[in-house]
């Protein structure tokens, strides 16, 4: 047998949707993603959406309209997909990490809260969130003011969001919810991506519903939300025209065929959550008693997990790269998760973290496995996935 680390959740509907598009001339800057954008303001109750061709556009749009530019600080944490640091260095930003919370990968909130009114206090207080190196800005000092904390909901599961946006109350600081990993999920009850001033989706074909390449903003800020629909389009401003730009933009703009896919997407994204809730469900049961093994947890506040990938932890003892070869050779693939964003070669550089900076970020990354995982998984695979890891880890 050899099973796909992940696969999209695919029905008739979806092709017809698409075909539909592929069958008149408007492939782009049509009906569809304005009805995708109205779909997603019905489902989060949020007064705005901005659909962009992928989930770093979409934060790094966020990014922009929150007026974040160099030098300027933002608290988020090591333990994510690069994107959400990475869309702060296009604005050449300082990302501030803290560490992460050992249950659930998710950002430290005591230690976030810490953070902020350190920094907001500024002086000797703040200095020691700051990395070694902080790499000039151009024409301004190279440290900034405190402006955001950026928060991401790892593996489908949210943050822990009520600390976080009291103190940006407080404080003044802009929220961007970075819930890319995390549709559909519930955190005391209310939507994971609705908490900060942006939420933020994406639907790369491996997460919970997929446009191919895509990803939206949502926010109730009318402001922001016009200037990143310009932004996505070349910088134009209502009234320019093709070749007219007001501001300096992007070409984020999603396409009518990915816009019809999400659409029928949507319609089966509760259907498609809890298929990979019992696929999650098999894997927890499979895995018990699996010496050297221990299952994801899920947080009181999260009161829906929405499963985006479905990460293991091993014992030091095991030796995760030989696992991995072994597994691969009986058709299991898996992959680390996530290698920790301060440990990546060009976060080293330029701002010279080092092992030891992060310490639980990196005994997760040291022991976390993703295996293969997606809503169209059989009850049979997953058996198949978790006698491999039986067998080899008690070799
Ligand atoms: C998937 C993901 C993104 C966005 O990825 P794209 O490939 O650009 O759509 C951003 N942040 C996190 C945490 C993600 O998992």
């Amino acid at each position: 047998m050899k099973i796909p680390m992940s696969s999209p959740d695919l029905t008739a509907a979806e092709r017809q949707a698409v075909m539909e598009v592929i069958n008149t001339p408007i492939l782009s800057l049509g009906p569809r993603v304005v009805e995708f954008e109205k779909a997603f303001c019905e489902y989060t109750g949020a007064k705005y959406a901005v659909a962009v061709n992928s989930g770093t556009a979409g934060l790094h749009l966020c990014v922009r309209a929150a007026g974040i530019g160099a030098g300027d600080l933002v608290i988020t944490t090591p333990f994510s997909f690069v994107a959400s640091t990475n869309a702060l260095l296009f604005e050449n930003a300082i990302p501030i990490f803290v560490d992460v919370d050992p249950l659930t990968g998710n950002i430290n909130p005591e230690q976030a809260v810490q953070a902020a009114r350190d920094l907001a206090a500024g002086g000797k207080a703040a200095r020691k969130w700051l990395p070694r190196k902080t790499p000039k800005a151009s024409g301004k000092a190279s440290v900034g003011k405190l402006k955001a904390i950026l928060p991401v909901d790892v593996f489908g599961q949210p943050a822990e969001m009520d600390p976080l946006t009291d103190t940006a109350r407080e404080l003044g600081l802009t929220v961007i919810e970075d819930s890319c990993e995390a549709i559909g999920a519930l955190y005391k009850g209310r939507k994971a991506g609705t908490f900060g001033d942006f939420g933020i989706f994406a639907f790369y074909p491996n997460k919970q519903m997929t446009t191919g390449e895509g990803g939206l903003v949502i926010t109730d800020n009318e402001r922001a939300a016009n200037f990143m629909r310009a932004l996505r389009n070349q910088g134009r401003a209502p009234g320019d025209t093709w070749l007219s730009h007001t501001y300096l933009g992007y070409n984020y703009r999603l396409d009518e065929m990915s816009a019809a896919l999400g659409l029928a997407q949507m319609k089966r994204l509760d259907e498609m959550v809890s298929k990979r809730a019992t696929v999650a469900g098999w894997y927890t049961e499979c895995l018990a008693g699996i010496p050297g093994i221990e299952a994801p947890k899920v947080a009181a506040s999260t009161t829906r997990m929405s499963w985006f990938v479905y990460v293991i932890r091993l014992a030091k003892e095991l030796e995760r790269g030989d696992l991995a070869k072994r597994l691969e050779a009986r058709g299991v693939p898996v992959r680390p998760y996530f290698l920790p964003i301060h440990l990546q070669p060009y976060m080293q550089e330029r701002f010279g973290y080092e092992a030891g900076d992060f310490p639980i970020t990196e005994d997760l990354g040291e022991r976390g496995v993703a295996v293969p995982f997606s809503g169209v998984m059989t009850r049979e695979q997953v058996e198949y996935v978790c006698d491999a890891l039986r067998q080899e880890t008690s070799r």
